[in-house]
C-alpha cells in the first residue's frame, strides 16, 4: 500500500476574474521508502502538488490517501494530528523562529504537542546527530549560517519522528558544498526508511533522488 496516493487530484484557484488550474487531474502513488524528487519550471504546479501532498490544502476534485486514509474522511483536528505525526516540512528558507534558541526551535513541535517542555533529551540528539556542536544550541538562528540554519530545521521536521519528509526547495538557499551536506544528510534519513518528497531546479540536487517527477502545466510529464 503507498503511503502516499493521489486519484485524479485537479486543483483549481478562483480568482476574481479568472480560475487558475494549478494541478490538472493528477495520479500518483508513492511508496514507503521511496526519494521522489519533483521538478518543472516555475508556475508548473510544484508547491500546489507539495501542499496537497502536505495535507495543506484539500484537493478540489479527486482524493489524497495519506497510509490509506483519505483525508476528506478526516476533520480538523485529526487532519492537524495527521500533519505533525505523520509529516516533516523543510523549507528553502529554513522558517525557525528568530526568538527562540536551536534547542527551542528544535523543541517547539513537542511542545505544541504535549503543552510542556521536553526533558527527554531527544532535540539535543536530534541537533547532535544533524552535525551540530552542543556549544550552539543556545545560538539564536541568526547566529549560524544557512546550512547550520538548515541543519537545525531538518532536526526540528524529525522531532514527531514522521514516516515523510516534504522537502521544498531545501537547499535553494545553499552553496554547493554546504547542499552537498544537507542532501546527504537526507540521503541517510532516507537509508533509515523516511519517505522523501523534494522540489527542486538543481539536477545536482535532484540526483540524490531514485525516482524524478517532472510537472508541466500541472500535469505530469515524466515520472522514473
Ligand atoms: P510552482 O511551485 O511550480 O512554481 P505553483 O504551484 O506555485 O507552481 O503554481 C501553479 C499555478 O497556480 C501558477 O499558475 C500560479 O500562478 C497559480 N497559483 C499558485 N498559488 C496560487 C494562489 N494561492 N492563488 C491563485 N493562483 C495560484
Ligand atoms: P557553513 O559552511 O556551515 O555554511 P560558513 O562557512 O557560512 O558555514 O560559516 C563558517 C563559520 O562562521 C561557522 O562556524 C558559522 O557558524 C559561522 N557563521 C556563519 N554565519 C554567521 C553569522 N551570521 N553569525 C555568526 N556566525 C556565523
Amino acid at each position: 500500500q503507498p503511503v502516499i496516493s493521489l486519484k485524479n487530484v485537479t486543483k483549481v484557484y478562483v480568482l476574481p476574474s479568472d480560475e487558475v488550474v494549478a494541478l490538472d487531474n493528477v495520479s500518483l502513488d508513492i511508496c514507503e521508502g521511496e526519494f521522489v524528487a519533483i521538478m518543472g519550471p516555475s508556475g508548473s504546479g510544484k508547491s500546489t502538488l507539495m501542499n496537497q501532498i502536505g495535507c495543506l490544502d484539500i484537493p478540489t476534485s479527486g482524493d489524497l490517501y495519506i497510509d490509506g486514509r483519505n483525508i476528506r474522511d478526516l476533520n480538523d483536528d485529526e487532519l492537524t494530528e495527521l500533519r505533525r505525526d505523520k509529516i516533516g516540512y523543510i523549507f528553502q528558507k529554513f522558517n525557525l523562529i528568530p526568538l527562540l534558541d536551536l534547542r527551542e526551535n528544535v523543541e517547539y513541535p513537542l511542545i505544541l504537542k504535549h503543552k510542556k517542555k521536553d526533558e527527554s533529551g531527544y532535540p539535543e540528539k536530534l541537533l547532535k546527530m544533524v552535525g551540530l556542536e552542543d556549544n550552539r544550541f543556545k545560538h539564536k538562528p541568526a547566529e549560524i549560517s544557512g546550512g547550520q540554519q538548515q541543519r537545525v530545521a531538518v532536526a526540528r521536521a524529525l522531532v514527531n519522528d514522521p514516516a515523510i519528509l516534504l522537502c521544498d526547495e531545501p537547499t535553494g538557499n545553499l552553496d554547493s558544498k554546504t547542499s552537498a551536506q544537507i542532501m546527504e544528510i537526507l540521503s541517510d534519513l532516507n537509508r533509515d526508511g523516511r519517505t522523501i518528497v523534494m522540489v527542486t531546479h538543481e539536477d545536482s540536487v535532484a540526483e540524490y533522488a531514485h525516482r524524478k517527477i517532472v510537472i508541466s502545466d500541472g500535469r505530469i510529464v515524466h515520472d522514473n
